[in-house]
């Protein structure tokens, strides 16, 4: 049997990337999904906070637009009554922010996984792991659609970049840490007829709208609610969804002026956890290594980052520049890094507690100051580092005074409602393991 260097199961905007990343370093790779391409999935995607820089990086941004999905340059958020728009929000051609559609961004993923040199294995549904009798995980064993016929491939690492569910964290029991339950729902659905306003989020307090223009000049409109309203919403999406458009009057004039093109879409199953993201031969990246509520859109950003440093990280294993065991642990170290903060802030976000006090100061103080705005847009959007903008100070400066404690990106006030950790079990041995195929 083929020995891979590395399988990856589920070629989305994790194991697409992946999977690109690692046979642009000249890896064998066979990608596999039990989906084919081009495909839709009912999740959003406006990519910003440093993924649109990323794309530009792999040489792939100028494709992702020429799909039809515009560059986003300005942005508008909106807490506690205060809107502050923020335009030219760009560096370098590099906008804070783009929403392809998943039919066309996965696609064009894929594609690039394949033009450098990735095997593709589209409807395969991969339905359990091998082992080499020890806890080694060493393959996949699944099926093509339409046939009961099991296939099982080999390689040095298999990848799970298989989403929220992920059957490979299940097989191996990966530790789920800084676990919350489900927060929010989320229903979108598209818009023709409405005037590129760039991304607009509106929080009103108890719901939260976001709007971004996307391809075929046709917006996307996503509302959250706090899921204790699931049912509610459910029994009458339109109504539900059309009466928080209308709390906003600016943004109701803009859609109920437009016209919706698909039907609703949403999402109540909406855990947030941070796995841990490998061990002996297994490697998980994108929704099944840390899956977060969509509130502040950080999923497919953090897939494209996460996927650099697991590729990165495997290369220098398999290369032999570095013990693999070693190589994967600072995977798992820089992906934690890279992720906490955000993490925290989006659970914080997605319970609708409001801006901390500091950021509610630093927004009214910035109303009506387009430079500052802009500057603070493109610090949070990671298009200038950070602490350029959040320094003492230029916050001082800003604030006319206010606490020199404030520094760098503001942190939530007060803790999760569910403590960090709280979801954490012991990493247990492989529940089965099996002899190698
Ligand atoms: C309602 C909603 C709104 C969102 N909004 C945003 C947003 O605006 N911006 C943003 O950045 N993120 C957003 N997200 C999150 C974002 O969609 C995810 O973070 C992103 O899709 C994760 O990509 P992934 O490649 O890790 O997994 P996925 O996109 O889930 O892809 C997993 C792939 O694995 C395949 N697979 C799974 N199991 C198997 C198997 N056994 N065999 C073969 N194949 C398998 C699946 O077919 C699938 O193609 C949103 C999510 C939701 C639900």
């Amino acid at each position: 049997m083929k020995m891979y260097d590395a399988i990856v199961v589920g070629a989305r905007c994790a194991g697409a990337s992946t999977a690109m990343l690692l046979a642009r370093q000249g890896h064998s790779v066979l990608l596999v999904d039990r989906s084919t391409f081009p495909s839709d999935i009912p999740h959003g995607h406006f990519i910003h906070h440093g993924g649109t820089g990323v794309l530009q990086r792999w040489g792939l941004l100028d494709d992702v637009i020429a799909t039809g999905a515009p560059p986003i340059t300005t942005m508008s958020t909106e807490w506690h009554g205060v809107r502050l728009t923020g335009e030219n929000v760009a560096v370098n051609g590099v906008p804070l922010g783009i929403a392809p559609r998943r039919t066309a961004l996965d696609a064009l993923l894929v594609d690039a996984a394949v033009d450098a040199g990735a095997e593709l294995r589209t409807s395969f549904t991969v339905e359990d792991f091998i082992t080499d009798g020890n806890d080694r995980v060493t393959g996949i064993t699944g099926h093509e659609r339409g046939s009961t016929r099991p296939v099982s491939e080999q390689a040095r690492m298999t990848i799970g970049a298989d989403g929220r569910y992920s059957g490979l964290a299940r097989f191996v029991d990966a530790l789920a840490g800084n676990a919350c339950p489900t927060l929010t729902c989320f229903y979108f659905s598209y818009w023709s007829g409405i005037p590129d306003q760039g991304i607009r989020v509106v929080d009103l307090g108890d719901k939260a709208i976001f709007v971004a223009p996307t391809n075929d000049r046709l917006h996307m409109v996503f509302v959250t609610w706090p899921i204790d309203q699931a049912p509610s919403v459910r029994a009458d999406i339109e109504g539900r969804f059309m009466s928080a458009i209308d709390e906003s009057p600016d943004l109701a004039g803009i859609i109920r002026n437009g016209r919706r093109e698909e039907p609703f879409r949403g999402a109540v199953d909406l855990p947030n956890f941070m796995r841990t993201p490998q061990g002996d031969g297994w490697a998980l990246v994108g929704d099944a290594g840390c899956h977060k509520d969509p509130y502040m859109a950080l999923g497919c950003g953090d897939a494209f980052r996460d996927a650099e440093l697991l590729a990165d990280a495997i290369h220098r294993g398999l290369s032999g520049e570095q013990p693999l065991s070693d190589a994967l642990a600072e995977y798992e170290r820089r992906r934690n890094e890279a992720t906490l903060a955000d993490y925290r802030q989006n659970l914080h976000m997605a319970q609708f507690r409001g801006l901390p006090p500091e950021q509610r100061a630093l927004r009214a103080a910035i109303q009506g100051d387009a430079e500052a705005i802009r500057d603070m847009y493109l610090a949070l959007e990671l298009l200038t580092p950070p602490e350029r903008f959040f320094n003492p100070d230029n916050l001082q400066k800003l604030l006319s005074g206010g606490p020199a404690s404030w520094t760098l990106v503001p942190k939530p006030s007060r803790q999760p409602r569910f403590a960090p950790g709280s979801g954490i079990h012991g990493k247990r041995r492989l529940k089965s393991p099996r002899p190698a195929a």
